[in-house]
């Protein structure tokens, strides 16, 4: 069998930096990302992403369910389809960002899926935004990352590395980085280390309308500088007088900042808002 690089070559592939195209050809580090998605043989998963199909063809050896594989380069079809031929993959060629949620979900016949994917960095964040907006039936996300928005995704309040998705994140899922991956094991080697992060959905983890606070927590984070406060009455029809009570009864500085705020306090926060305002 030949190896990816001299199949690339043959079908005079050439590598677009505009689409983040990485690609992974060791298969420990394959095998490794399956089993950190824990993908079971009933499971349906979708790949965004899939490049010449290194990672799909690991992931269709664990699964006896639906596999849909999306990629935006239509150059690397005849690749994909070389490498996965005689597998029961739905190949998809598409901008993964322009698919309707609707078609997501009758792909998968409104069937709970797995994410895995070793995404493309130049919209990593806006695929997470995507996926956990448009409350698709998700059951994990399992994704390679650079390495910073992965430390991103699980860090701690007090952190400059602390958002927006953090936040949300913490609200409905439970995350974790499963393992650093250097920048030597992709095809072509990128300029920054990586890591795999797990992200395992409970949306019942709190009683909370998941799109209300999710534009609620955005809104917070949206001046970084300001304080929690101005950031708040900027926004909302609310007196500064207003938020400090609800601040004062939930134990939060008035001077605050949205990045020191637990998830716990912000659905607390939010909950106090929608009490007295319709946000
Ligand atoms: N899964 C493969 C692997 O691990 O070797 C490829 C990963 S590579 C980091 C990211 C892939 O995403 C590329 O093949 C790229 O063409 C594709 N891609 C980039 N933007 C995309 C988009 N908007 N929708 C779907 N695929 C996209």
């Amino acid at each position: 069998m030949l190896d990816l690089k001299e199949q690339l070559k043959l079908k005079s592939f050439v590598f677009k930096h505009k689409y983040g195209q990485n690609f992974l050809t060791d298969a420990n580090l394959l095998k490794a990302i399956v089993s950190d998605a824990n993908i079971n043989e009933n499971d349906n998963v979708l790949e965004i992403g899939a490049g010449a199909g290194t990672l799909t063809k690991y992931i269709l050896e664990r699964t006896k369910s639906k596999v849909v594989a999306i990629e935006i380069d239509k150059t690397l079809q005849p690749i994909l389809e070389e490498n996965l031929k005689q597998t029961s993959v739905q190949l998809e060629f598409c901008d993964f960002l322009r698919i309707k949620p609707e078609q997501i979900k009758k792909w998968f016949n409104g069937e709970k899926f797995k994410v895995v994917a070793n995404l493309p960095y130049y919209i990593s964040t806006p695929i997470l935004f995507y996926l956990i907006d448009n409350q698709l039936p998700v059951e994990s996300i399992t994704v390679m990352l650079q390495f910073e928005l992965a430390q991103r995704l699980s860090a701690k309040p007090e952190t400059k590395d602390y958002g927006a998705l953090t936040v949300l994140l913490n609200i409905i899922s439970d995350v974790s980085l499963t393992r650093k991956v250097s920048k030597k094991l992709f095809l072509p080697e990128p300029k920054v280390d990586s890591a795999v992060v797990n992200i395992k959905f409970d949306f019942n983890k709190f009683d909370v309308d998941f799109n209300m606070i999710s534009r609620f927590v955005k809104n917070c984070f949206m001046m970084r500088r300001k304080t929690l406060i101005n950031n708040i009455i900027s926004t909302y029809d609310i007196t500064r007088e207003e938020v400090k009570n609800i601040f004062n009864k939930l134990n939060i500085g008035e001077n605050a900042r949205a990045e020191s705020l637990t998830a716990t306090q912000f659905v607390e926060l939010f909950n106090s808002f929608t009490s007295i305002k319709k946000l």
